[in-house]
């Protein structure tokens, strides 16, 4: 037996971790341990009569190599679905009514949201020169590459939809590392973005785990891939199981183990190494005991809470919506709805036939004061906003409530002090691994790959220290004999 690895928290980072482990060495025993009675964490797909609501993510954006691969080895490839093609129409309110955005959220309508000053300045955007690379809000980098009316009017209203994040603190180097890239090696972000079209059309021709680029989500929503990777016969999983402590096992120096893990029921077991998939409060716990600086470092990341408001509505109601992805809600309209997404739009499949299902968000960074209202103000605050930005008064037919207390951690400017420091730490902290979305990435395939990564890494490492307890055992046998 090459060890066990302790794995705690079954979303996908979770299981991703379990998956790569698996796939690296056949002899580990992996444990996956997880808190609720099911896994998929964050990503939950709700079924109710015929109405399906994402608790978190609706779709992801399928653009890296390694969740392609994973996808294929959890067997989905053929439950993978893209959005329709309705997806690709998107729009901001601002100004008391809807504006339509192009593709890339880039090419507005012009004289619409930004006016054709706001447009010509965004165009001179390849002559603008490089910045100092200093961490930069996504605010100020947007208004120093694309004007102020991009940032305000675009950058400030997506980011409150993307992360539910302040785009004046979010730091562009942390949540957008690709765009900073971008500048720094081709001097504008436009050119970059056709010079790299251009190659990952090549790659898409050429390699088998090419990703679509596209949004992407399975016939049964997001949970498909955690439920995949649980049923793994090599992972043993098991549900209800709250991780309360991790400690340095005493008896770690005679090689019985280096880690105890305790559990809300008082029980106990012993990991050769230990990956942490539970979101980024719960990661700050654990590992406060066990590295007191990693768990000060990872509670200085905000999380602040969302509200996910999934309502049905009839045929009548249904036909108001305008064909389309959604509506993100500028700040300055004094409306609490971060956004709202068309569901029965994007995906097939989430509402039953000729009703209509769609997604209202509230919270965030901005507005952490909305968890205080209970569900009967929530629901009326989402169909007055509903019926000020799209004109829908109909009552919903159905509902749903959703509320994450700590919904998605927040990179503002400085996170790339807090990852430096986070990694430096546990790199001196030999067998525990970190994934999920505090460091690398918000997304699910960015947690994903942070999964996989973490327990490759986590694999190879107890495969060494075997390596280097056999070679003792063999010069320990050498030097009695
Ligand atoms: C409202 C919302 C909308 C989102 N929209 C999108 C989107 O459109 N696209 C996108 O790509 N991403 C989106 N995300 C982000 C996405 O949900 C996350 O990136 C992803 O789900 C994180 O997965 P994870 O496995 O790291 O964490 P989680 O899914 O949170 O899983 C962590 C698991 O750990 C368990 N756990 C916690 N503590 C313990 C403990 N002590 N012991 C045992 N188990 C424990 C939890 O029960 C949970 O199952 C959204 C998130 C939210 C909240």
């Amino acid at each position: 037996m090459a060890g066990r690895l302790v794995i705690i928290g079954a979303g996908v980072s979770g299981l991703a971790a379990a998956h790569a482990a698996a796939r690296e060495d056949a002899n580990l025993e992996i444990l996956v341990l997880e808190r609720s009675q099911e896994v998929g964490g964050r990503s939950t797909s709700m079924n109710d009569d015929g109405w399906m609501v994402e608790a978190g993510p609706g779709g992801y954006l399928d653009t890296e190599p390694e969740v392609v691969r994973l996808v294929r080895e959890a067997g989905l490839a053929d439950r993978q679905v893209a959005a329709q093609a309705a997806a690709a129409r998107r729009f901001i309110y601002r100004g008391g009514r809807l504006h339509r955005l192009g593709p890339g959220l880039l090419l507005p309508t012009p004289g619409s949201l930004l006016g054709a000053r706001g447009v010509l300045r965004a165009m001179r955007e390849p002559f603008v020169p490089r910045g100092a690379g200093d961490d930069e809000s996504i605010l100020e980098f947007c208004r120093r590459r694309f004007g102020a009316r991009i940032a305000e009017r675009i950058a400030h209203t997506a980011m409150l939809g993307i992360f539910a994040g302040d785009a004046a603190r979010l730091s562009v180097a942390s949540c957008f590392p690709a765009l900073r890239e971008m500048e720094q090696e081709h001097g504008s972000v436009i050119r970059a973005g056709l010079a790299r079209r251009r190659t990952a059309k090549r790659r898409a021709d050429e390699e088998t785990d090419a990703p679509t680029r596209k949004l992407a989500s399975f016939q049964g929503g997001l949970q498909e891939l955690p439920r995949a990777l649980a049923a793994n016969p090599r992972i043993d999983l098991r549900l209800g199981v709250s991780v309360t402590d991790i400690r340095r096992d005493a008896a770690a120096a005679d090689g019985s183990g280096a880690y105890v893990v305790a559990m809300a029921s008082g029980e106990t077991l012993v990991a050769d190494a230990v990956v942490i998939a539970t979101p980024v409060q719960g990661a700050a716990r654990l590992l406060g005991t066990l590295v007191p600086t990693v768990g000060d470092l990872l509670a200085q990341i905000p999380v602040p809470p969302v509200v996910v408001v999934g309502l049905g509505f009839d045929a009548a109601a249904a036909a108001k919506f305008p064909l389309g992805f959604g509506v993100l809600i500028s700040r300055e309209e004094g409306v609490r709805m971060l956004g709202c997404l068309w569901e029965s739009h994007i995906w097939p499949g989430r509402s039953p036939d000729g009703c209509f299902l769609a997604r209202a968000m509230f919270g965030g960074r901005l507005d952490a004061q909305v968890s205080e209202l209970d569900d009967a103000e929530i629901l009326s605050l989402a169909r007055s906003n509903l019926q000020r930005v799209l004109g829908v008064d109909d009552a919903p037919i159905f509902s749903r409530i959703v509320r994450w207390g700590a919904a998605i951690p927040q990179y503002e400017i400085g996170h790339r002090g807090i990852k430096a420091g986070v990694e430096a730490e546990l790199d001196r902290q030999p067998g525990v691994f970190l994934a999920g979305d505090a460091l690398e990435g918000v997304s699910f395939p960015k947690t994903a790959v942070s999964g996989l990564s973490q327990g490759r890494r986590a694999a190879l490492y107890l495969a060494q220290t075997e390596a280097q307890r056999a070679s003792r055992a063999a010069s320990g046998d050498r030097s009695a004999g």
